[in-house]
């Protein structure tokens, strides 16, 4: 059974909260600050904590901040009683870490539903969300409340830890962001990832702790930025469940959805029309950040013959086969991508042209060394590559169209060897 405290100097309250609780959970009543203090000291293993904000000696205030602090019970969810509504008090309450915030007196069965609410898990969306948030003691509070309900959550304490973390290639479902941070704001963090192909179909939430008409300010330029929802701190638990439920559930289905999009069917690369986005993006990063960009093109050598002799079955592992050997061999800032039937392509950012050409030799290689195996068949698969560099006020097409010369010279001069094109086509060394 859950183990509640329930701290309150009025005896009418305690009568209440016995009456609601004590069928279902073990219950706990104390009647001022100073009691619940020195009896979690010496047992801590509560599962929930209903603690009034206005009582004598140690009040409520103090006492979570005890129990926060002094006790570092900061696991432990509490939730502060009050008769009054004033945002002031709400905010005051979040700040020192209670999780939420409820008005006395209590409709009959309210007190039941908010609690069995709070340990209810049926019905909540299994997913990952990222929580950025700066202070430490909300982080924790959060990430504790997600746990709770069996979403897995992620902590960063900046914009620029966050960024790192998607970065680092984790599936996030949905983000909860903190506008108010230091370093980059919520809103440049919101802006940053809705411009960005990789991670613009995750739902944002934003968060603020402002009050009144700041609230409101921050909530309109938050969804400028580009935020999908918005909850105001302190948020009503039951509010933050189901915001975070539905856009969970829409991080996901997004997800896939973009993946189907994006992804070729057989070789699980970018296809050609998000590969052609993606470098059309990096190629406009790279001009503003004056950084080199590179381009290579390969193309399976008398692709038609293994089909042709194996037949098409075998011809399809032989392009997944490939596919993997490309993806395996090449770093994990670079973009691999089917362009087409049998030409595959890799986009290398900040790559200047003979680091791509050692890539695309190494890529070569790997694949003519690693023959296809199926069944007692041994099938060697040589490819031939195009390479080429972003020169100034180039363009996507143009830059494609040298790579493209470049292969269409590899070929050429008798495939299985890679090619660039600077001014003109020549081997790579
Ligand atoms: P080259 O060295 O000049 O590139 O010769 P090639 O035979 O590879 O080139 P060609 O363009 O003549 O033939 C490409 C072949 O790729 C023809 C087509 O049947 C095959 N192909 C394209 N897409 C697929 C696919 O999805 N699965 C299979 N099995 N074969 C494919
Ligand atoms: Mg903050
Ligand atoms: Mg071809
Ligand atoms: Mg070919």
């Amino acid at each position: 059974m859950k183990r509640i405290l329930a701290c309150d100097d009025s005896s009418f309250i305690q009568k209440m909260v016995k009456r609601e609780l004590e069928s279902s959970f073990e219950v706990e009543i104390f009647s001022d600050g100073f009691e619940a203090y020195e009896h979690l000291k010496n047992d801590p293993n509560f599962d929930f904590a209903i603690i009034d904000g206005e009582m004598p000696n140690l009040n409520g205030w103090e006492l979570i901040k005890k129990i926060k602090t002094e006790l570092n019970l900061v696991d432990l969810p509490v939730v502060m009683l009050t008769a009054s509504d004033d945002d002031y008090f709400k905010n005051k309450a979040y700040d020192i870490g209670a999780f939420d915030y409820l008005k006395k007196p209590f409709k009959q069965g309210e007190l039941y539903e908010y609690v069995q609410m709070f340990f209810k898990t049926e019905g909540f969306s299994h997913g990952v969300v990222l929580v950025v948030e700066d202070s430490k003691l909300q982080n924790k509070t959060i990430c504790h409340q997600l746990k709770e309900k069996g979403i897995l959550p992620i902590s960063a304490y900046s914009g620029e830890e966050a960024v790192k973390i998607l970065l680092e290639g984790k599936q996030i479902d949905a983000i909860l962001l903190d506008i108010n941070l230091p370093g980059a704001s919520g809103f440049d963090v919101a802006k940053g990832l809705k411009n960005d192909e990789r991670f613009k179909s995750i739902p944002i939430i934003g968060l603020t702790a402002a009050v009144g008409k700041e609230a409101i300010e921050t909530m309109k330029k938050a969804f400028e930025s580009g935020v999908d929802d918005f909850l105001t701190k302190p948020y009503n638990m039951v509010e933050f469940y189901a915001r975070l439920n539905v856009n969970i559930e829409r991080g996901k289905l997004t997800r896939r959805l973009k993946e189907e999009s994006e992804r070729d069917y057989l070789t699980k690369l970018y296809n050609r029309r998000y590969a052609f986005t993606f470098l059309q993006q990096l190629i406009n990063l790279s001009k503003r950040n004056n950084q080199p960009l590179s381009f290579v093109i390969l193309d399976i050598d008398k692709f038609k013959k293994i089909n042709d002799t194996y037949g098409h079955n075998v011809g399809d592992e032989a392009l997944k086969h490939i596919a993997n050997l490309i993806q395996s061999t090449i770093r994990k800032s670079d973009i691999a991508g089917r362009w087409g039937g049998e030409e595959f392509c890799i986009i290398l950012p900040e790559t200047q042209l003979n680091e791509a050409c050692m890539v695309a030799e190494k890529v070569r290689k790997a694949i003519t060394t690693t023959p296809l195996e199926i069944g007692a068949t041994t099938i060697t698969i040589n490819i031939s590559a195009g390479v080429s560099t972003l020169k100034e006020n180039e363009d996507a097409n143009s830059l494609i169209k040298r790579a493209d010369d470049a292969l269409y010279e590899a070929k050429e001069k008798g495939r299985n060897r890679s090619f660039k094109f600077d001014e003109a086509a020549s081997p790579c060394k």
